[in-house]
């Protein structure tokens, strides 16, 4: 592989465990609103009716539609609709809890903290992400991360979302590299990997769920270890 000078990363599931977590917090959050009480028998339902909502209008916000506040609380009150409750304050209840909680989660990919431990040696590194501010600062805290990048742009900081070419652009200036001598890792081919290429960027799509595409990447990796023998 090519020289390359700045590593960048997506943080949500491709270092930080989103999908664990999330169902760690929301195992939580059906305990502590009593969830069951209020005819939700089944926990599995209820996180696979959130994912529904929570997909659409997370499309509204990355398209800057509606605002993270609302996003927050709304997918909730859609998901507990699916049950037939009809609940604002419960939904921004839980809303509130759910960020609160999950970002104190701290399961993350396997090898993140091997791959890191050998690339923060060798490489500046930065995280890339589309997530709220706070919330990935707290991940990155919380589960021991924060200590190997210089810098964490999120799309906030930025003004632009992923797969916007707006928010590499500004990753890039922001640190001083040169797109052709960055590298992006990331589990999206379409928010990590085609924004950096377009970017001009070089890209590694992360596909540890072994996902079936015609991406067209250059290079795909299904474990964190095997960057430590690439670069
Ligand atoms: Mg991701």
């Amino acid at each position: 592989m090519k020289d390359y000078r700045h590593i960048f990363f997506d943080l949500d599931r491709t270092l930080w465990d989103f999908d664990k977590n999330a169902r760690e917090a929301f195992a939580d959050i059906y305990s502590i609103f009593k969830l069951k009480d209020y005819g939700i028998g089944n926990l599995d339902d209820f996180v696979k009716s959130y994912h529904l909502h929570n997909d659409v209008l997370w499309e509204l916000y990355r398209q800057g539609k509606i605002e993270k506040e609302y996003l927050r609380w709304k997918r909730f009150e859609d998901t507990l609709g699916d049950f037939g409750i009809s609940n604002k304050q419960l939904a921004m209840e839980i809303g509130h809890e759910y960020i609160t909680i999950s970002p104190q989660k701290v399961n993350l990919l396997p090898n993140t903290v091997k791959t890191l431990e050998y690339l923060h040696l060798r490489y500046p590194l930065y995280i890339i992400t589309n997530g709220f501010e706070e919330v990935q600062f707290t991940k990155l805290a919380n589960s021991n991360l924060a200590g190997y990048f210089k810098c964490v742009i999120t799309s906030e900081a930025a003004g632009f979302k992923k797969p916007d070419q707006g928010i590499f652009n500004y990753a890039l200036k922001l640190v001083g590299a040169d797109p052709s001598e960055s590298l992006m890792i990331g589990d999206d081919l379409i928010t990590d990997i085609s924004g950096a290429v377009q970017a001009g960027m070089n890209a590694i799509f992360f596909n540890p769920g072994r996902i079936a595409h015609n991406g067209g990447v250059v290079h795909e990796i299904f474990d964190l270890i095997e960057l430590t023998k690439m670069l």
